[in-house]
């Protein structure tokens, strides 16, 4: 990015119409499909262009924040001068990867309001270890009984920091039960949860590290090309795999999809994880930032057959509705006719390859309209750390709506108690042998 202002411009659309420019930024990947605004972050010396095009296309547009890079250079020094203390609090600050980690082990080591393990998906191209934590209900000795998983993973775009964030406050709440929340007990009666909340740690922490890299969106490899690097992970999964639907060949570009399929450690990792879940998870979260959506696929081709299409919009309402009704308004849809097409994103490789039904890409806060947030300037990946503890508690409410909507599809299918022999399972001996492995090991 380098140190160059940029202008953010927002154009509202009108009525779909295909934007084609020379600039790269309104190329890709094609807006046409956009129900009602864009953020589009322009150069200074293209600014005047893009106005014109806007013009000429019949939009019209907002500027949202005049300097962006004033507002990466204001953010960064606040956070150098911020004081770290050993155990920075999940619901006020932006942990950085060690934090992380060191968070998650504290958590295993001192949860009071649930048992905790922790296991680790793999190193990213830098070494580091992604790290995630089983969350199940206390129990006073005897067997634990395995149930139904929630799935939940945050970071795989490394500048939407309130996706880990978000995913650490949910560990937060369920091992701790800050705010005497008596639903979570509920909770942990019903699902299992697992949660990696930040798979992609060296773009993570790379947009940690400047005024410069603060929105870096990509994983850090070095292997495709002689200086740009990294590849977008959210196009690099292998269901429908295709750099031209929504993504780029060009390894400079920010929606790289990479050389093949799970070219980066990072999404094989998370390919690993998922996998040795897949029977045992009903919903499945990879939660993003911004905009409020709640994202369903297949992202690919908003076409592609789903037979469960009610059911996955059903249950999307239900967390739709509670955030909606806390002045948060989320827009619920296929992310291919919601936004615009991207092959090769996870929650497309849950469903479609590994039959999670329920698999959501969850675009957090801020909304284009969230009276939460307003500010009087938008502040789009740049979400300030005082605004965690809300987004937070507004949104683990949505998501217990949507945990107990899931519950009672797959609980109430049956009244057997024992989860392995329930009829709509199969491929029971692979889940065997899961559930004997180390994993999710209390039996
Ligand atoms: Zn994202």
């Amino acid at each position: 990015m380098g140190g160059v202002p940029f202008v953010g411009v927002v154009a509202l659309l009108s009525f779909a119409v295909v934007i084609s420019s020379p600039l790269g930024s309104l190329t890709e990947p094609d807006y046409s499909k956009t129900a009602r605004s864009a953020d589009v972050m322009v150069g200074q010396a293209h600014f005047d262009d893009v106005q014109r095009l806007i013009r000429s296309a019949g939009l019209t547009s907002t500027v949202t924040i005049e300097n962006v890079q004033k507002v990466l250079d204001k953010d960064f020094n606040e956070r150098r001068r911020e004081k770290r203390s050993v155990q920075p609090d999940v619901t006020n600050t932006y942990l950085k990867h060690n934090e992380i980690n060191d968070f998650l082990a504290r958590v295993q080591s001192t949860a009071t309001a649930a048992d905790v393990t922790m296991g680790s998906l793999g190193q990213s191209f830098e070494g580091r270890d992604t790290q995630y934590v089983t969350i199940t209900q206390k129990t006073a000795g005897g067997t634990k009984r395995d149930k139904y998983l929630i799935v939940i993973d945050a970071g795989i775009h490394a500048r939407e920091w309130i996706a880990p964030a978000m995913a650490l406050n949910i560990i937060n709440k369920l091992a701790f039960n800050p705010d005497n929340d008596t639903d979570v007990a509920e909770m942990l009666e019903k699902f299992d949860w697992v949660v990696a909340p930040s798979i992609n740690p060296d773009g993570y922490e790379y947009s940690h590290e400047s005024r410069y890299t603060r929105l870096w969106r990509k994983t850090r490899t070095t292997k495709h090309h002689s200086y740009c690097r990294g590849v977008d992970p959210n196009r690099n999964f292998g269901f429908d795999w295709n750099p031209a639907v929504g993504g780029s060949s060009d390894p400079c570009s920010d929606i790289y999809a990479g050389p093949r399929a799970f070219s980066e450690p990072e999404t094989e990792n998370v390919r690993q994880w998922l996998t040795n879940m897949r029977n045992r998870a009903k919903l499945y979260l990879t939660l993003h930032a911004y905009g409020q959506y709640m994202l369903y696929p297949y992202g690919s081709d908003e076409n592609r057959r789903r037979e469960d299409e009610d059911l996955l919009v059903e249950v999307a309402n239900a967390f739709a509705n509670v955030l909606n009704s806390k002045g948060r308004r989320y827009s619920v849809g296929n992310s291919a006719g919601l936004l615009y097409p991207a092959a090769g994103g996870a929650d497309d490789y849950a469903k479609g390859e590994l039959g999670i039904s329920l698999s959501y890409t969850p675009e957090l806060a801020p909304g284009a309209d969230d009276p939460k947030v307003q500010t009087d300037w938008r502040v789009g990946f740049m979400l300030p750390k005082r605004k965690i503890k809300s987004v937070a508690d507004d949104t683990w409410e949505g998501l217990k709506a949507m945990a107990r909507r899931v519950f009672d599809e797959y609980d109430n299918a049956t009244d057997d108690d024992d989860v392995s022999s329930r009829s709509d399972w199969d491929g029971w001996d692979d889940i065997f042998d899961e559930w004997n492995d180390d994993a999710f090991g209390d039996d």
